[in-house]
């Protein structure tokens, strides 16, 4: 990770509210590729918001979002629609409550997006989407319809929708929050496998252990701000911040 690499995905002085309440006041992250960073932080202080505006999903007020070589929001404003088109392909996003197509199989929820977005060759792509359910424990269960798994099979079966279209970047927001701990651990590891691979990855987790584990970069965010961030021996052991070490001793 030298630092004259481009960032995968940055956000610069972005700015984000809803009415008069200010989510994001000035947030600036840039991920480098290979870099895992977890946000960390209370409840309300903008994480899923930050996600959202970092994954195309809500707009920003301002501040400059860029792919690689792909501006997208410059000050705020967008660009066109291919270009928004084209970045949205450069990620994947994995939410805390699966979203699988309810009456699609396993392998058609996965299979989905890269043929009918990405237009790739129907052979090729169920090839790779059956790796990618045996990768993630899956295989066995390609046929299945979505409520015929448990919530830790649904949420790797959408980590490896995600990763069918082969993104440069993936986020995860609190990807394991609706699982029982037994499920959770299974859905933690295939994350910690992707990170073995190098995959670049933003995930916000409550999961404190985990994000020591797995994380380059912890960033602590708070009421719209990055309050700090750095490894975990930093902001986890030995944080600057009054207000990260509240949280963290809040959570034991
Ligand atoms: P976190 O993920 O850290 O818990 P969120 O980004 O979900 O925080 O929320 C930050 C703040 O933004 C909260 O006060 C929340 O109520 C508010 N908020 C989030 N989304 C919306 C929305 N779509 N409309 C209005 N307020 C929102
Ligand atoms: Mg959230």
């Amino acid at each position: 990770m030298s630092s004259n690499q481009n960032p995968v995905v940055a956000v610069d002085h972005v700015q984000k509210s809803f009415g008069e309440v200010k989510v994001l006041r000035d947030i600036s992250l840039a991920v480098n590729p290979g870099e895992v960073v977890a946000i960390i932080g209370p409840s309300g202080g903008g994480k899923s918001t930050l996600l959202r505006c970092m994954t195309l999903l809500e707009r920003v007020d301002a501040g400059d979002l860029t792919y690689g070589d792909l501006t997208c929001a410059k000050d705020g404003t967008y660009g066109d629609k291919v270009l928004l088109a084209q970045a949205r392909q450069r990620f994947g996003l994995v939410f805390q409550n699966y979203n699988l197509f309810p009456h699609f199989s396993v392998l058609r929820n996965v299979m989905d997006a890269p043929v009918c977005v990405q237009k790739r060759d129907r052979t090729e792509v169920e090839e790779h989407a059956r790796a990618l359910l045996a990768k993630m424990g899956l295989t066995g269960n390609e046929d299945k319809v979505p409520c015929q798994l448990s919530g830790g099979q649904q949420q790797r079966a959408s980590i490896a929708r995600a990763l069918a279209m082969n993104p440069q970047v993936m986020f995860f927001d609190e990807p394991t929050s609706a699982l029982d701990p037994e499920l959770t651990a299974e859905v933690l590891k295939v994350i910690k496998g992707l990170a073995a691979e190098n995959m670049t990855m933003v995930i916000v987790t409550h999961e404190m252990s985990f994000a020591r584990d797995v994380a380059d970069r912890i960033v602590f965010m708070d009421g719209g701000v990055i309050v700090e961030q750095g490894p975990a021996e930093q902001v986890i052991d030995h944080p600057r911040e009054e207000r990260t070490r509240a949280f963290l001793a809040q959570r034991g």
